[in-house]
């Protein structure tokens, strides 16, 4: 008798015992498998180059084809990627190498420079399987900051680096350096001039002489892009030269995990672009994820009310893109434009410049 009781306290001690927790690594979703089977195979990418004060008016023909013909190569980058079946992480880390390494572009090279006439750039990555994230601020020497973001991510127990210990890292993990000199684009350095000749002017007329008066009228210029993969992972990712005639190693929104960047399986990915003050005060890219979440509202409805009224109503400017684990997309922004393209997995390609 003794024993078959000792023998069952046993069974029941194993039946009891609790299943394995699920690790940090496992992929997080709230879907229910048919949802999980259903969005399979399906696959999207969505980019920006930047919102502000982008008129047709003062735009030529050929600027505009330029702009245009860059979005459309980098966000073919990114689909290709997505269609081989490749990782959402993949496709926005390379997708934004393009958009870097174009003069156009308010990152990498084409970054704008702070009142010493120096660039300092920002990027952050995010993974939406995990949510596991890298950034990097103030670097100045590194030629593609969205790769160094994503090292910091995969091979440092960090998620934001900054100035020369961000430097050091990018040597030790053999990213690619460049001279500073490699960022200097003639139209970033006039922009510069401009700012602060109207800066002199505001200080003349006894106004407040921050850069905030200047900003209002400004392009913004960073790049984003969020992507879903077959997977049905979701990842977002930025990079910025910051904000021209930037001080003090003012840092801004874009390499700031909430801010400027946010992705997560359960919801959507985001990235921002705009004034970065309020991206932060806002937490933006999160807000808009947290919305679907606690709300259970659309993409669309979250990132229209984060947009057009609780960033607005703050006074701040700009726009984000951002995609959802359906393959539905948001490219919403407040200001007269935004550099803009998406790609569905049936190919269909959508480019964008002002509000239409
Ligand atoms: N958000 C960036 C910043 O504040 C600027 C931009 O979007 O162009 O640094």
């Amino acid at each position: 008798m003794k024993k078959v009781l000792i023998f069952l306290s046993f069974i029941l001690f194993f039946a009891c015992k609790e299943q394995p927790k699920e690790t940090a690594e496992t992929p997080i979703t709230d879907s229910t498998p048919e949802e999980v089977q259903s969005s399979v195979n399906t696959f999207g990418i969505v980019i920006h180059g930047g919102a502000g004060t982008i008129l047709k008016k003062n735009m030529t023909a050929e600027k505009e084809a330029a702009y245009k013909a860059k979005l459309e190569q980098a966000i073919k980058v990114g689909h290709t990627i997505l269609k081989n079946g490749g990782t959402s992480l993949e496709a926005v880390e390379k997708t934004i190498n393009v958009l870097e390494d174009s003069p156009l572009f308010n990152a990498g090279k084409g970054a704008v420079f702070n009142s010493e006439g120096v660039n300092e750039l920002d990027a952050s990555i995010m993974d939406g399987s995990n949510l596991n994230a890298g950034a990097v601020a103030g670097v100045k020497t590194v030629k593609n900051p969205i790769n160094l973001a994503k090292e910091v991510m995969l091979n440092s127990p960090h998620v934001l680096l900054s100035g020369t210990g961000a430097e050091i890292f990018a040597k030790e993990r053999k990213i690619e350096l460049v001279d500073p000199a490699y960022f200097f684009t003639e139209d970033r350095m006039k922009s510069l001039e401009r700012v602060k000749e109207k800066i002199k002017e505001k200080e003349a007329n006894k106004t407040t002489a921050f850069y905030d008066p200047v900003i209002k009228d400004s392009k913004f210029g960073t790049v984003g892009c969020a992507a879903l993969d077959k997977n049905g992972n979701l990842a977002a990712g930025t990079s910025t030269g910051g904000m021209t005639n930037k001080k003090w190693n003012r840092i801004g929104d874009s390499p700031i995990i909430g801010a400027g960047t946010y992705a997560n399986n359960a919801t959507c990915a985001v990235s921002s672009t705009g004034w970065g003050e309020y991206f932060i005060r806002g937490m933006v890219a999160y807000d808009i994820s947290a919305m679907m979440e606690y709300k259970g509202i659309s993409l669309q409805e979250a990132s229209q009310e984060v947009i057009q009224e609780k960033l607005t109503d703050l006074g701040g400017t700009g726009g984000i893109v951002a995609i959802d684990n359906k393959g539905n997309v948001s490219m919403e922004f407040n200001t007269a434009g935004m550099y803009r393209a998406t790609m569905n997995a049936e190919g269909e390609l959508s480019i964008g410049i002002y509000k239409e």
